[in-house]
Parts: C-alpha cells; sequence; structure tokens
C-alpha cells in the first residue's frame, strides 16, 4: 500500500502514520523524491481496518493498494493450475457450451426433454435449465421445485451435465442434495454475500462447479471477481466467472453488453470466463453475433439460452432463445474463432502465470 503524491509530512504526523501502521504489524517506509514524497505501507495488503484509519487522517488524501485485494483468485495463487471441466471438456482448452431454456415449464416437461436432445445435437457440452426463477414481478411464474426432477431427468436421458440457479439456502441445499452438476448464482444475488458464503460451504468437498454471474449494478471488476473469492475460500476451487451484461444498458439491448472485460478478467484471476449473450443483447436475433465476440474476446465459454420452440417457452424464452439450429451454427463459428483468439489470450495470461 502506498500513499502518493503527499508532501513530506510533519515529524508529527509521520509520528502518528508509524504508530497506526505499527499497531496492525506493518512497517512505514518513506520515500523521499525530489519532487514528492511516498509513503509505503510494507506488509499485509488486504487489511481494510487499516486502509480506512489511514485514509481517515485528515492530511491523507488517499491509499493506494498494489496486491490484488483477493488472495485465492489472483492469478498468482496456485490454484491457477487447476482444470475446470464441462463433462469431458476442460475449460481453458475447449469452448465449453451450456445451453437450454431459460426456465423449466413443470407443466410440459417433454418441451424440456426435447430441448435437451436438441442442445445435445447442436454441440452443448451442458444443459441449462431454470428450477427457480428470480423474477421482477413477484405474481410472475417463480419456478417450480418439481423441474427439478425433469432436469435430473433430461440429465438421465441426453448424458449432459445440468446447471440450474440457486437464489437461497433451501434451494442450494435442495438442488446440491438432489446432485445437479453446476450452480448459478444470479445477477442478483452476486452481491448477497451471505449466500455466496453458504455457497461456498456447501460445494466444500463436492464435484460441484459454480458459475458466479457479474452483478447488474458491478462496476468495478474487483468487486466481480471478490464475490467469486467467497465462494472459492470455501474450499472448492471450481468456479467460472460469468459476464452477462450490466446496467445502465445499450439503446435497444436488454443489458449493456459487458463481454469486452473477459482478457481484464483473465489478466486479474485464473478463474474461467463463461459469457451469457442471451442476458446481456437479451434478443434471440442479436444473440449469435453477442456469442461470436464473447469467443474472439478470449471467453472459455458461452452460456446461451436456447428453446426447440421460443414461442412456447416462459420465462425469458419466448424473447430471447435462440432455436437448436441457430445454436449448432454458433457453436461451429465460436468455436473457430475460440481457437484463433487463444494465442492473443496467451499474451496476457502467461505472462502474469506462476
Ligand atoms: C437466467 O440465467 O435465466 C437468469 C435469470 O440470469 P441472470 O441472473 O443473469 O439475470
Ligand atoms: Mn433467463
Amino acid at each position: 500500500m502506498i500513499i502518493p503524491r503527499v508532501n513530506r509530512l510533519t515529524p508529527e504526523q509521520e509520528a502518528e502514520l508509524k504508530a497506526i501502521t505499527a499497531e496492525f504489524g506493518i512497517t512505514l517506509r518513506v520515500i523521499q523524491g525530489d519532487q514528492r514524497t511516498v509513503y509505503a505501507m510494507v506488509g499485509d495488503e488486504t487489511s481494510e481496518l487499516l486502509i480506512n484509519r489511514v485514509e481517515g487522517l485528515d492530511y491523507i488524501e488517499r491509499v493506494d493498494t498494489i496486491q490484488a485485494p483477493y488472495k485465492l483468485m489472483a492469478r498468482e495463487n496456485p490454484l491457477s493450475q487447476h482444470t475446470i471441466r464441462v463433462g469431458d471438456k476442460v475449460l481453458g482448452r475447449d469452448l465449453v457450451v451450456l445451453a437450454g431454456p431459460c426456465t423449466i415449464d413443470p407443466k410440459n416437461p417433454g418441451l424440456f426433454f426435447d430441448t435437451a436432445h436438441a442442445v445435445k445435437e447442436a454441440g452443448a457440452d451442458g444443459l441449462r435449465g431454470g428450477v427457480w426463477k428470480p423474477r421482477t414481478n413477484p405474481h410472475s411464474f417463480q419456478g417450480d421445485a418439481k423441474s427439478l426432477d425433469i432436469l435430473l431427468e433430461a440429465r438421465q436421458k441426453v448424458g449432459l451435465p445440468v446447471i440450474t440457479e440457486v437464489m437461497d439456502e433451501e434451494q442450494l441445499n435442495l438442488a446440491v442434495d438432489a446432485g445437479v452438476d453446476m450452480l448459478q448464482i444470479g445477477a442478483r444475488n452476486a452481491l448477497n454475500y451471505s449466500l455466496l458464503r453458504e455457497v461456498g460451504r456447501k460445494v466444500n468437498g463436492k464435484p460441484i462447479t459454480v458459475l458466479l454471474k457479474r452483478g447488474i449494478h458491478m462496476g468495478q471488476l474487483d468487486e466481480f471477481i471478490l464475490a467469486g473469492e467467497y465462494i472459492v475460500a470455501g474450499g472448492n476451487p471450481n468456479l467460472i466467472l460469468c459476464p452477462r451484461g450490466t446496467l445502465p444498458t445499450m439503446d435497444g439491448y436488454r443489458n449493456h453488453p459487458d463481454e469486452s472485460i473477459t482478457p481484464l478478467l483473465k489478466a486479474k484471476t485464473w478463474a474461467p470466463v463463461v459469457v451469457d449473450p442471451s442476458h446481456s443483447v437479451g434478443k434471440a436475433v442479436y444473440v449469435p453475433l453477442a456469442a461470436l465476440a464473447a469467443a474472439a474476446y478470449g471467453a472459455d465459454g458461452l452460456i446461451v439460452e436456447t428453446h426447440i420452440n421460443p414461442k412456447a417457452g416462459i420465462g425469458d424464452d419466448p424473447k430471447q432463445a435462440v432455436t437448436p439450429d441457430v445454436l449448432a451454427g454458433l457453436i461451429q463459428d465460436a468455436r473457430r474463432i475460440h481457437g484463433q483468439s487463444r494465442k492473443y489470450l496467451e499474451q496476457i495470461t502467461l505472462k502474469k502465470s506462476p
């Protein structure tokens, strides 16, 4: 941590600063340049309390941290050697595609089974299907726990690993105990720290991967990465970060597309990045282009809302789901682009690897 751009403090101020840092077991070094003085605090970078105490002094403008505030998620962490798989695919090597409807319709399981077969045919590696849904309107369909059985039956039928979103502890326990392969923590819960902590605890020791969506209001990348740190801190490093668009929206799209943060995330953390072009642009006709852009930006995978008959779907599907034939085309094209973007990505990741 450094305190930059201050003129030399008075001896009394320096003494006060030294006393505070000493309380935290940190050494204060004074680096005196010809134009300015920098105070360097050498030690544990992550003590928020120390930063707050120092920034609270009326003669200190700000404290800059040099190390990242996250320890587990940093590229420098040995966890960067950890491999995360989806089925027989390896994130970081293969472009991994998760596909399926926004929402499983518990009244029509056949539609979900047919979609599951079709996305597998199209080349998807995992099957998504919303059991419980975060809906803006409390009177809209909220999902149904019965759909969990439908999701698992579809896995049985088509042999793809399955992913579904959980929004609270009860759903988390039901989904994990039922044996889902992957959990989604949605954009609305990306800042729900008690849920993130609970997810970390629950998946510890289990072969479950968590896909964490970027919060709709998350402006800072570190905020996103730190949310992931909560989960990994539970003991299971099978974590994927998922940009899915943010607010404010870009004119005409559902959210502000943010696949472009992929290389920035890659430079900071080892976590694989799976982009959601569906919620980002929010309209089926734009989804393939957004998916290809994500592949060009170096995404390790895509999660694409897909329905065999979008008009017959519920939740986001009538507006945003692509059909399996569109999915098949975009997977082929995205895999080609993914192969090409690898070499540019390596310039970012190799430089920073341990
Ligand atoms: C979804 O995947 O259907 C969903 C609700 O996602 P998000 O949390 O990104 O809105
Ligand atoms: Mn959706």
